[in-house]
């Protein structure tokens, strides 16, 4: 054999074995990804009540995938409202806001 016959493939193999290792790496990102999307609990879409009153906190009520009931929370501030929490049956739900009720009174100590 000769010696430049064989310098072709031991170049190219390198290439190859970055080409799979890039898209190992892809691949990899990708199902990070799906599972994250996958192990996110159900949305909750929540109905926001603003503290109006003698009431101080911000109540919701949702409807929950997990056991197709409802459930009610409260919240001090609107943004506490969003997010992944348990509710009341033990499951984890996404709470979203879908509407809020009655306006905000501004500047209400947070
Ligand atoms: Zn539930």
């Amino acid at each position: 054999m000769r010696p430049d016959m064989r310098r072709g493939p031991q170049v190219t193999i390198p290439e190859a074995a970055n080409a799979v290792s890039a898209i190992a790496e892809a691949t990899s990102t990708i199902k990070v990804t799906r599972a994250r999307s996958r192990s996110r609990p159900p949305l909750a879409p929540a109905s926001v009540f603003t503290p109006r009153g003698r009431r101080r906190l911000w109540h919701y009520t949702y409807p929950c995938r997990a056991c197709h009931t409802y459930h009610f929370g409260r919240a001090k501030a609107l943004d506490e409202v969003t997010g992944v929490r348990r509710a009341g049956c033990g499951h984890l739900v996404s709470v979203m806001i879908a509407r809020v009720y009655g306006q905000a009174e501004t500047g209400a100590a947070a």
